[in-house]
């Protein structure tokens, strides 16, 4: 099976590069995928599970939460700011916090709902024009300004570009998160994952190469 297959090499990286068994979170992001097929993940015991659109995310997760304890859901994609309570309310963990008009938003709002998400800052480690995420030089102030917020931030996140090694990328993300005192690492795809968890990922967002390709929507 696809998940199992996953969660064999997931382990395997943890030793290879020394780290403890079971200290990689497996996000199985099912954004675009047949409910069928991600009711059949569910079926199979996982809990962990990635959207990255809040508009998904509310059409097929109250349901399954009715239907399966202990869903744990993370919203990875780019957060417009009219969505964020929104998301809040629906995720137990926001990956893609890249602004201080989010942060502060998010400040606000998880003061009302005496809550809030566990955050990871999206950092724009590509520098890329269309891509989310805080530039690297802007980072650490951005990090400071959200720490003064209160916010509990996790750790940082990046979606290395698309034509480069990924393993320079995920290098100076764990440089900013350790000289920021930061632990967690939300970085790693179908297609990297294990290089992610030899430089340090704390968490991996897989999805393809569970559920198969995406299927785009019908129209
Ligand atoms: C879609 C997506 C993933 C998963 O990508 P795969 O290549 O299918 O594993 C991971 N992270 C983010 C932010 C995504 O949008």
């Amino acid at each position: 099976m696809a998940l199992e297959d996953i969660q064999n090499r997931i382990a395997k990286a943890e030793a290879d590069a020394g780290r403890t068994p079971g200290s990689v979170k497996l996000i199985a992001v099912s954004k675009v995928q047949p409910l069928d097929r991600v009711e059949a993940v569910l079926e199979q015991g996982h809990r962990i599970f990635g959207e990255n659109k809040v508009q998904e995310a509310a059409g097929k997760w109250p349901d399954f939460r009715t239907r399966y304890d202990g869903i744990e859901l993370h919203l990875i994609g780019p957060l417009q700011s009219n969505k964020t309570r929104q998301a809040m309310e629906l995720a137990d963990a926001i990956h893609s916090v890249d602004r201080p008009k989010l942060a502060k938003g998010i400040a606000r709002i998880a003061q009302e709902l005496g809550s809030c998400p566990d955050l990871f800052i999206q950092v724009n480690t590509g520098e890329e024009e269309q891509k989310a995420g805080i530039l690297p030089a802007d980072a650490d102030a951005f990090i400071a300004e959200c720490r003064d917020l209160d916010l509990p931030i996790h750790g940082l996140m990046c979606i290395p570009p698309v034509d480069e090694e990924p393993a320079l990328h995920f290098a100076l993300l764990a440089k900013i998160a350790e000289r920021n005192g930061l632990d967690g690492l939300s970085m790693g795809m179908s297609a990297d994952f294990e290089s992610a968890i030899a430089l340090g990922a704390t968490h991996v967002r897989v999805g393809s190469a569970i559920f198969g390709d995406r299927v785009p929507p019908a129209g």
